[in-house]
């Protein structure tokens, strides 16, 4: 009897996590016999469940909130994931990645962005920020990161120029939020890469409105929940090219995909199951 491969998501909670949906299309559109589980795992338990998934021969994990900085203990992390301190990917050999900045980068350039020698903006110094300012820098942007606690803008910026002395990439500027309306104007691509926005934490909230935005402004807004922010509401009245924050799931959900099985990932069967998944969930949320 054929044996189905196991992978799945690990974090804390987990049961919204739409990347099990995402997968099991994935692998039903390729004929895999594969099944993608989420994993409610503790904070104290992360090496346990790494060790014992990859003991039983899962196929690779996908790792989420709060455990992305734990599992690199636990996994051999490749040259990013280890400067950026955290591991969203561990294929079957145990071998750890971090896709999140590449999903971002991979939304930008299906969008017709140039990333190389174009300015972005980058809202925030979290997790998220510091994975796609990484990504940017690699291919060539001109990073300018702007966060509410300004200490942080300037770490990140400071790690993200040593991280780059060898790569002579693109370059990476710290700023704080009070100058943002300069900020916007010197900028292509504005990304938010802040909780504001997001439901059930900053709900209504944006750190950017319409007549802060010129024309050609590219808004990218990472926030998924809602798929339509309050950001990307104010740059589409403004009549701007916008991309939301399933494009960055998705494209690093692909590049998980990719590196577990060697095969091109149907992106846009994946990009419309995470879809209607979320149409699902928001229109269940409307009516409570
Ligand atoms: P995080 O590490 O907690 O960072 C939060 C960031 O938001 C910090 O820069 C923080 O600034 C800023 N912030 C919070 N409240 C703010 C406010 N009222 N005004 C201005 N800035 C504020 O979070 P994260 O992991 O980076 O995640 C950020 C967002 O990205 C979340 O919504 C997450 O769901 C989303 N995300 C999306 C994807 C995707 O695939 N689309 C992937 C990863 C994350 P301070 O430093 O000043 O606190």
């Amino acid at each position: 009897m054929a044996v189905t491969t196991v992978y799945g998501v690990i974090g804390s909670p987990v049961g919204h996590s739409l990347s099990p949906y995402m997968h099991n299309a994935a692998f039903n559109a390729l004929g895999i016999d594969a099944a993608y589980y989420a994993f409610d795992v503790d904070k104290t338990q992360v090496g346990n469940a790494i060790r014992g998934a990859l003991a039983l021969g899962f196929g690779g994990l996908n790792v989420t909130f709060p455990l992305k900085k734990d599992a690199l203990l636990y996994c051999n992390p490749d040259a990013l994931s280890k400067r950026l301190g955290a591991v969203n990917t561990i294929d079957r050999n145990g071998e750890g990645y971090n896709t999140d900045g590449i999903g971002a980068v991979s939304a930008l350039k299906e969008a017709g962005i140039t990333v190389k020698g174009t300015t972005v903006l980058l809202l925030g110094a979290g997790g998220a920020a510091k994975a796609i300012a990484a990504q940017l820098l690699v291919a060539g942007a001109r990073v300018l990161i702007a966060n509410r606690t300004e200490s942080r803008s300037l770490i990140l910026a400071r790690q993200m120029t040593e991280a780059n002395v060898d790569c002579g990439c693109g370059d990476v500027e710290a700023h704080s939020l009070v100058e943002i309306d300069h900020l916007v104007n010197e900028a292509r691509v504005l990304i938010n890469a802040t909780t504001v926005g997001m439901r059930g934490v900053l709900d209504g909230q944006t750190l950017v409105r319409a007549h802060q935005m010129h024309s050609g402004l590219v808004v990218f807004d990472v926030v998924y929940h809602p798929l339509e922010t309050p950001l990307l509401r104010e740059a589409r009245s403004a009549g701007l090219q916008t991309i939301d924050g399933v494009k960055m799931l998705v494209h690093q959900g692909a590049a998980s995909f990719a590196l577990w099985t060697a095969k091109e990932p149907p992106v846009q069967i994946m990009e419309a199951t995470v879809r209607e998944r979320l149409l699902n969930v928001n229109s269940a949320e409307n009516e409570d």
